[in-house]
């Protein structure tokens, strides 16, 4: 098994950990416990969520053990790990300051550098798709300055630098430290985390597959979506250049809008033509709304009026508005019937941005996905490669094999989200379409495909035959056309 160790004044970062090994390793391959109940004499693979008392010596041969956050000084010593006594991480760093990833054998970090926080639109959106790395003692934060020569990244800021993360290989077991309470959850580097479970030393220590994050046979996957909050109609020209490419095309709408016959036949079209419609709230409220109550109301009214009004049946799932979600508003969504939303965002609600798609923290059965990159007008570059940041996100998303989401927004005679016409929007948009065909099998689908394989990728369990050779068992009826994968040793099996 894998087993999550914590303490119980860290359970919420617990949580947001178990979840996105379950989102990776399946259900059936992770439990969560505690310290004071703590078994450590099973072989396995043990998370420990800032460990005391503990040391290597008690786990068995051949196990893994991945510790995050905050070590005391005994452990820091048994990995020859110096770690400073009194500083603390807001006294050294800033958000400017960068990690530095480094490659070990048999794996190399897709994002070999961050900084601990970006933003390509005002404070709110970074395209490179990752959560911030904060020095507020928090779950997110940096938990202790460091220094040691088995680190494989490496933070520094000016002359100032410490660990971000460990490497051990010992001669019966290996360890890795991640100076963070919730580790790598929140970016593509969190496949390190797949790498290591998976394949590194599988010929002597224990591994577990994995589950990819993109269907069965494919290099890539990817989906997009508009978010109407303006003007619905406005997006035909760029639905129409969609189409000629043969890529699938995906409408979030906020249904408050005024709307005609001509925007339902619209709906209707994109519909036929492979694409999907989403709900995107009723008002497009903060968190889908002040409480509970108010958000289910937005959750509930809006997939009425798409299923009623403009007849998108079955209305599945849901955009939160400014990709804001607080725990209610989640509850809210899956009490009104939705059974997945896409959010993630650096700007707000850290728990739900995720490397991974599936399962999430504090709800039990709605998924989600998270698509943080924007293709606005005024997220191009002026210089050089106006895409530069867009293809570098699809990049880290095809070198990670994560499914990758994007978004725009239509016109409006309000607001053109930085665009200066139609057609510099269109070419933007085949152009990048054109960068991420040049890679071979990529797979383009519309956005409810997208959380459809979601599902069955929470639904999956991971068993082994008798030669170890996983196999995939889905506990409920498959909803995706396409298939789950799982790896083990860098092999694929579906
Ligand atoms: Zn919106």
């Amino acid at each position: 098994m894998i087993t999550l160790i914590h303490n119980p004044q860290d359970s919420f970062a617990a949580e947001i950990v178990y979840k996105a090994l379950i989102r990776s390793f399946a259900k059936n391959q992770v439990r969560k416990t505690t310290f004071d109940t703590i078994q450590t004499q099973e072989l396995g693979v043990y998370f420990l969520i800032n460990p005391k008392n503990i040391s290597l010596q008690q786990f068995p041969k051949k196990s893994k053990i991945i510790l995050l956050g905050k070590i005391d000084a005994d452990l820091a010593v048994e990995l020859d790990i110096e770690l400073s006594s009194s500083e603390k991480p807001h006294d050294y760093f800033t958000e400017n300051a960068i990690i530095h990833f480094h490659s070990i054998d048999q794996f190399q970090f897709p994002m070999t550098a961050r900084p601990f926080i970006r933003y390509d639109f005002p404070n709110e959106w970074n395209n490179l798709g990752f959560g911030a790395i904060k020095t507020d003692d928090s779950i997110w934060s940096i938990a202790q300055i460091a220094q040691s020569h088995t680190a494989i990244a490496t933070i520094s800021e000016n002359k100032t630098t410490s660990v971000y993360i460990t490497f051990h290989d010992f001669s019966d077991q290996s360890c890795v430290w991640i100076n963070r309470p919730v580790g790598l959850v929140d970016s593509v580097n969190w496949c390190f985390i797949e790498y290591f479970v998976s394949a590194h030393r599988f010929d002597t220590l224990i591994s577990y597959a994995y589950l990819l994050d993109i269907p069965a046979g494919v290099n890539a996957a990817v989906s997009m979506r508009l978010d109407c909050d303006e003007d619905i109609l406005s997006a035909k020209p760029l639905f129409e250049a969609y189409q000629n490419l043969n890529v699938p095309f995906s409408l979030a709408i906020k249904t408050s809008l005024p709307t005609t016959e001509l925007d339902k036949d619209f709906l209707h079209c994109i519909k036929n033509s492979g694409g999907a419609i989403l709900s995107h709230s009723v008002n497009h409220k903060v968190s889908w709304g002040i409480d509970y109550h108010d958000a289910f109301t937005e959750a509930q009214q809006s997939k009425i009026t798409l299923e009623n009004h403009f007849e998108i049946v079955p209305l599945q799932f849901a955009v939160s508005p400014f990709h804001s979600n607080t725990t209610y508003s989640v509850n809210a969504l899956e009490d009104a019937g939705y059974d997945g939303f896409i959010g993630g965002i650096i700007a707000n609600d850290p728990e739900y941005l995720m490397a991974r798609g599936g399962a999430i923290p504090f709800a039990e059965k709605i998924i989600s996905h998270s698509q943080q990159c924007m293709l606005h007008g005024d997220c191009l570059l002026s210089e050089s490669d106006p895409l530069r940041i867009y293809k570098k996100a699809f990049d880290h998303a095809y070198t990670s094999k994560t499914f990758f989401g994007y978004l725009d927004h239509p016109f409006s005679p309000r607001y053109q989200y930085g665009w200066i016409t139609e057609e510099q929007r269109i070419t933007a948009h085949i152009d990048f379409i054109q960068y991420m065909r040049s890679c071979t099998d990529v797979l383009f689908v519309n956005e409810s495909q997208c959380l459809q394989f979601m599902i069955d990728k929470s639904n999956a369990e991971i068993h082994y035959d008798a030669l170890n050779e996983p196999k995939i068992c889905l506990n409920a009826e498959k909803q995706s056309e396409f298939s789950v994968a799982v790896s083990l040793n860098h092999k694929v099996f579906s």
